[in-house]
């Protein structure tokens, strides 16, 4: 029977971020104070002590910003994108602040993106691209994630309008070489397509291996690269992030800026530019003891006979449940369950994905990973 005040058909197919459900099953969990090893999050815990507020532009904080962004933080942004990547970026044309790297992403592909037109995207995919793809009227195009750089070329259609690459990757933690990207923007140019380059993980990468793809295509002709305050200063929930590209495209995303959101918070703004530099000085260490953990975690890994794809940096591991017999939508929910031990099933990062699981160790100690990992040892060997 036809409903009587039918809702839109696009966003009523739409899934939830399978990372924030299982996310909301933990907090309900821990409200009835179940003791919960939460290895789903999608961000690690820093020490970042609260400076004043008192300082900031008062009563400026009150009101609306500048739609870009306000300059300070532009600026700051700009200034580390050229410290840090040696990339050159005009504060004034090229780059637009908004809430969160989400909406960046969400715009940047609403400036480019008609109806139809396909993006490629590679499995394990961060959650929200082929939602995003799928809510503008375009098609995701996913790569199974044991192909390589080497077969994008292999996706390619003539509606071919964007690939998508993460940079460093979530949940991989891999980064890619120069080589490789070099190889992806000559897959995207004789495509006629853009690169959305993902680099909310840019900091995390301690030996140099790091290349924001702006290095690659410098004047940006066809690159667009957002990025992210909440990973790198461990500030999420302050929902600050931004992207950066040819000023033509950052127009685009000027005015959906300008008609969806306005700009983001503008004491959070004034905040996070005053205290770059000593936000970064605070995180920098902790992101240092994040790496040494992560070799840490790797040898757990191995110490239980937990395979993993190949990465080295950010907090997280795209860890396999194989041969357990359990689809890892009904892995998670038994450890979770059972076990009280949280991951995100494989299955929100794509179809070729179903016998992984994404564990996150920037929340908890050691040795409560440790006990987790033999929690999920366990439940392979019980369901194989
Ligand atoms: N991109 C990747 C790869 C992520 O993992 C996340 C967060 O989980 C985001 C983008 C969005 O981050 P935010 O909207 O907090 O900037």
């Amino acid at each position: 029977m036809k409903a009587e005040f039918p809702l839109n058909e696009v966003v009523g197919a739409a899934i939830e971020a399978v990372s924030i459900r299982f996310n909301n099953l933990v907090y309900e969990l821990k409200r009835k104070n179940v003791d919960v090893t939460v290895l789903s999050l999608g961000e690690a815990y820093f020490d970042v002590p609260l400076r004043t507020f008192d300082d900031l532009p008062f009563p400026t904080i009150y009101h609306y910003s500048h739609s870009r962004g306000i300059p300070e933080l532009r600026e700051a942004v700009a200034r580390h994108y050229s410290r840090e990547f040696h990339v050159d970026v005009d504060p004034a044309t090229q780059l637009v602040m908004t809430v969160g790297s989400k909406a960046a992403i969400y715009f940047s592909m609403m400036a480019v993106l008609n109806p139809g037109d396909e993006v490629i995207i590679h499995e394990p995919t961060w959650v929200s691209y082929p939602e995003q793809v799928k809510l503008l009227g375009a098609k995701p195009v996913m790569m199974p994630y044991d192909c390589g750089v080497k077969d994008y070329g292999r996706f390619v259609t003539p509606r071919t309008k964007l690939i998508i690459v993460n940079n460093p990757h979530n949940p991989r933690g891999e980064v890619l070489s120069r080589a490789d990207m070099e190889h992806l923007l000559g897959v995207a140019r004789g495509a006629g397509a853009f690169i959305l380059a993902d680099e909310a993980y840019s900091d995390f990468v301690l030996d140099g291996s790091f290349t924001s793809f702006a290095r690659v295509d410098p004047e940006l002709r066809n690159t667009i690269v957002c990025n992210s305050i909440s990973k790198n200063f461990g500030i999420s929930g302050w929902r600050l992030g931004y992207v950066f590209s040819r000023a033509d495209l950052i127009y685009q995303v000027l005015k959906l800026n300008q008609h969806v959101v306005t700009c983001p918070a503008t004491i959070l703004q004034y905040y996070v530019a005053k205290h770059w530099d000593d936000l970064q000085k605070t995180c920098r260490p902790q992101i240092v003891e994040l790496a040494e953990k992560r070799k840490k975690v790797a040898a757990l890994l191995e110490r239980y006979g937990l395979g993993f794809l190949p990465g080295s940096s950010t907090f997280y591991f795209f860890v396999s449940s194989s041969p357990s017999k359990l689809s890892s939508e009904e892995f998670a929910t038994r450890l979770l369950k059972e076990d009280h031990v949280a991951v995100v099933p494989g299955s929100g990062y794509g179809g070729s994905c179903d016998s992984f699981m994404r564990v996150s160790f920037g929340t908890e100690p050691l040795e409560r990973i440790e006990a987790a990992f033999a929690k999920i040892r366990r439940l392979i060997d019980a369901t194989k």
